[in-house]
């Protein structure tokens, strides 16, 4: 590969960056001051992004065991967090989740991402975000996949929050309120036509339309169904599974999700203990968190077929399109979810091809964010299969609920057989928590993406100089 030379979007960044600091009239660059915002309304333009800041926040929920599965024994969940400052004051906050070890590799690659912010507003973030993607210098880690994938997710979603909040509306709203055509442009067709085309994608938000307002004001009435993973652990004991099973049916949620894969004798005995509970028709989920390889997936799944598993999550390798399928059918009818791994829409777009998933586990920070995510739902809305998003991490619930409110709003238009995952971990940590009432998530309705963790959390759990890390 050649070329040293800087792309012509990053000399234009630097070239805004310096006239934004020079219109600060002397204030260090990036300090969001009154005085730079006046300035900038004195020089007749819009505002700017004038400063990015990442942070390593990581939480010890190791020690508890929360979040453990059978490929994932001690995970820490972690946020690798940026800030975007504008010229006026506003902020924009996003990140990606890991579970550790590795969150500075993540937050160092957000990093890099800073000349395609610097110096921009979120007039286009159709157009910023293929930018992005489209480095031909970062682009040779992927090419969207992994960590830099990740980054971009974090940057895209953060845009998001700052759009949203500039507009004064929940992201849900403010995606659900664009025409069909603005959806489609946010959206990178690349590699997708041969199954979804942009003429396609129209048709399918144009026939949403109708009806649009009514579910609009349905979801900020009633929420989105949602099921909790918070009881089955594989850290946890069989008291404890059988005491939040029962609380999960208390407080109104629909379905549970066990982890397995670890020992199937051990998940035979908590299957049974979860159906004890929960009662013979109860949709219980389990998911193996990528734990089998094809064959021995198939002896395992059907060896759980008499507890009547709702569906059997992340079998094998995201990566295994067809090893999906053959488990499929190997497994039939047991319905096979995945997504949460899956590193782009062109994975995504293969599984459903192949007839390979009978749920599709979008996540919001894993793919390059909003848009990407965009693109999925209008793939699986094609496909006629139904979205039940993947939210165990931190802060993963806050943004993905977005997502699905806003696909039944203005893409499948329906919540037949979709529920968002929800786990009962950190949402005290934000400033816009999530609110689940009966076993829903109820609506946003605070400006933004409800991404942004408070201050002092953030700076309790820097890693490794955090009070929480420092202290321990
Ligand atoms: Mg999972």
């Amino acid at each position: 590969m050649t070329g040293s030379s800087e792309p012509t979007s990053r000399q234009a960044a630097q070239q805004d960056i310096t006239a934004a600091e020079t219109a600060q009239q002397g204030t260090a660059a990036g300090q969001v001051t009154q005085q730079g915002a006046a300035a900038g309304r004195a020089a007749g333009r819009a505002y700017r992004i004038v400063a990015m800041e990442t942070h390593d926040v990581r939480f010890p929920t190791s020690r508890e065991l929360d979040g453990s599965d059978a490929m994932n024994p001690d995970p820490d969940y972690s946020a690798a967090y940026v800030v975007l400052k504008t010229d006026d004051g506003h902020e924009g906050h996003g990140f990606a989740f890991t579970i550790g070890r590795g969150n500075d590799v993540q937050t160092a690659a957000i990093a890099t991402l800073e000349p395609y912010v610097l110096g921009k507003d979120v007039e286009d973030l159709g157009a910023l975000y293929k930018e992005m993607v489209g480095d031909s210098q970062l682009r040779w880690l992927g090419p969207e996949k992994g960590v830099m994938h990740m980054a971009i997710s974090a940057v895209v979603n953060a845009l998001w929050d700052l759009k949203a909040k500039r507009a004064g509306k929940p992201v849900w709203r403010l995606l659900s309120e664009m025409s069909p055509e603005e959806i489609v442009a946010l959206v990178d067709f690349r590699y997708l036509s041969d199954a979804l085309t942009p003429d396609e994608a129209l048709q399918i938000l144009r026939k949403a339309e109708g009806g649009k307002q009514e579910r609009m004001a349905e979801i900020a009435r009633t929420g989105y169904p949602a099921y909790t993973t918070s009881p089955g652990w594989l850290g946890y004991g069989d008291e404890k599974l059988r005491r939040l099973c029962k609380e999960a049916i208390e407080q109104g949620f629909g379905q549970i999700k066990l982890k397995v894969g670890a020992d199937l004798e051990d998940d035979r005995r908590r299957f049974r203990i979860a159906r004890e509970v929960c009662g013979p028709d109860f949709p219980i989920a389990i998911d193996a968190n990528q734990r089998w390889d094809v064959g021995s997936g198939i002896e395992w799944i059907n060896a759980l077929r008499e507890f009547g598993p709702h569906w059997v999550e992340e079998p094998t390798s995201p990566d295994d399109v067809l090893g999906h399928a053959a488990i499929a059918r190997g497994i039939a009818p047991i319905p096979v979810a995945t997504g949460e791994h899956v590193q782009n829409r062109i994975v995504f777009k293969q599984l459903l091809q192949a007839g390979a998933i009978s749920y599709l586990q979008i996540d919001a920070a894993r793919v390059g964010g909003v848009n990407e995510n965009v693109a999925i739902l209008l793939l699986a809305a094609k496909f006629g299969v139904p979205v039940c998003p993947h939210a165990g991490g931190v802060g993963l619930c806050e943004l993905v609920q977005h997502l699905s409110m806003f696909d039944y709003v203005a893409v499948s238009g329906t919540m037949d057989g979709r529920v968002i995952e929800y786990v009962d971990h950190l949402h005290e940590h934000f400033v816009d928590p999530v609110v689940i009432r009966d076993g829903r998530y109820l609506a946003p309705s605070a400006p933004g993406f409800s991404a942004q963790m408070h201050a002092e959390s953030i700076a309790a759990h820097l890693f490794p100089n955090g009070s929480v890390w420092r202290d321990a």
